[in-house]
């Protein structure tokens, strides 16, 4: 299969769809792989290291998207990319289509094979493309809730771990699946007082387990929240209902009782934020206060470090891509019923439930 990597051209889009690692695995198999010139460079990876690993450098994006059968990409192609999508061509990325009607427009009358990160599953049925990103902003979550807390950075200059003779830091997790846990983890080794709020109780079972006597975990309900809320110095947003608007745990009027010079590091604003207060920020105008209480609601974190999160999320998409090279998309999707839900259109036709619900559109 000849199998295409775009440079991502997406406002401070920095990662790239496949590594040199994955280039070799690709053009062992015997496939074609073409890169357009500078691809990789926004992840630390230079030219001359594709085509070590055996791919075709081309000058510009129109000719890696009209050669390639299957173009592995990172983003969501937007609107200058939309005219170089062709029929029948594999388009392997995040899709996020639910609220985009433009691009679901253009993959239908351009009768494109979509296949969404975000909606294949393992056998477990946990969505595997989307574990890495989550991996990633939640461990970034605390460095960059420290970051704020000092006094330069806006918040009350509390030191995360404290010093012998001064208490460390209290920061409360808000939801303790992915983002939660790898939050916690960075949080407990960086010395501060962690408590987990989740409504789930097996979760904070296996929470307790995972972290002993290290943590405090507690039921959510709105009373647990606000008390834990009011002696916060960090508050990490990190819930998620698969699908849905994140509900707001957080209200204004309880932000009144956070300390002033808190900060909240709301992961979860990519699915409307667990905080009322919350709307999307940018990594060049990330943060702003309300009540007192600095905000930070960057819905792409993994952005800011695109050579650990390109490794990440490549990590898992590579084996997926392998299988389409080497299968062929659909002896492919016949065998791996978790690589099928992740197929959203294909000739024309919408081929992902939610995403037929959300737009009103025929499944
Ligand atoms: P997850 O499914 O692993 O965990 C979510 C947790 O929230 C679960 O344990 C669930 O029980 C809990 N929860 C649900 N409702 C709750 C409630 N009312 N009270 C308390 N807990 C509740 O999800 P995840 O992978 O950890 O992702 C969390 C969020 O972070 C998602 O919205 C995800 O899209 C987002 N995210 C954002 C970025 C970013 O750059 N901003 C990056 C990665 C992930």
């Amino acid at each position: 299969m000849i199998v295409g990597l775009p440079k991502e051209i997406k406002d401070n889009e920095y990662r790239v769809g496949l590594v040199p690692a994955g280039v070799r695995a690709l053009t062992d198999a015997g496939h074609t792989v073409l890169v357009e010139r500078g691809a990789g460079e926004g992840s630390g990876f230079e030219d001359s290291l594709y085509q070590r690993a055996g791919a075709k450098i081309l000058d510009s994006a129109d000719d890696v998207w009209a050669e390639a059968e299957m173009i592995v990409k990172v983003k969501e192609p937007i609107e200058p990319e939309y005219k170089r999508m062709r029929e029948g061509q594999i388009l392997f990325t995040y899709l996020h289509l639910a609220p985009d009607r433009e691009l679901t427009r253009q993959l239908l009358e351009r009768k494109v094979t979509g296949i969404a990160y975000e909606t294949i599953t393992d056998r477990h049925g946990h969505l595997p493309l989307l574990t890495p990103m989550s991996e990633v902003a939640g461990r970034m979550a605390v460095q960059i809730g420290a970051h704020y807390l000092e006094k330069m950075g806006g918040g009350r200059g509390v030191l995360l771990g404290g010093v012998p003779g001064v208490p460390a830091a209290r920061v409360v997790i808000l939801g303790g699946g992915v983002v939660g846990t790898n939050a916690a983890k960075i949080a407990v080794g960086m010395g501060a007082q962690v408590t987990i709020i989740d409504k789930d109780l097996d979760r904070l079972r296996e929470l307790d387990d995972i972290f002993l006597s290290r943590i405090t975990t507690l039921a959510s309900n709105s009373y647990s929240i606000h008390e834990a809320i009011s002696h916060a110095d960090l508050i990490i947003g990190a819930v998620l209902i698969p699908g849905a608007a994140a509900p707001k745990l957080v209200t204004r009027s309880m932000l009144k009782d956070v300390p002033n010079g808190a900060v909240i590091i709301d992961v979860s604003v990519d699915q409307g934020g667990c905080i009322e207060t919350t709307h999307p920020t940018t990594h060049s105008d990330p943060t702003y206060y309300v009540e007192g209480v600095l905000h930070y609601c960057v819905a792409n974190m993994p952005g800011a470090v695109p050579r650990t999160s390109t490794f990440a999320l490549t990590n898992a998409t590579l084996p997926y891509a392998l299988k389409l090279a080497n299968l062929g998309f659909l002896k492919a999707i016949s065998e791996d019923k978790g690589l099928r839900a992740g197929v959203n259109t294909y000739a024309g036709h919408i081929t992902y439930q939610a995403v037929a619900e959300s737009q009103n559109l025929p499944y």
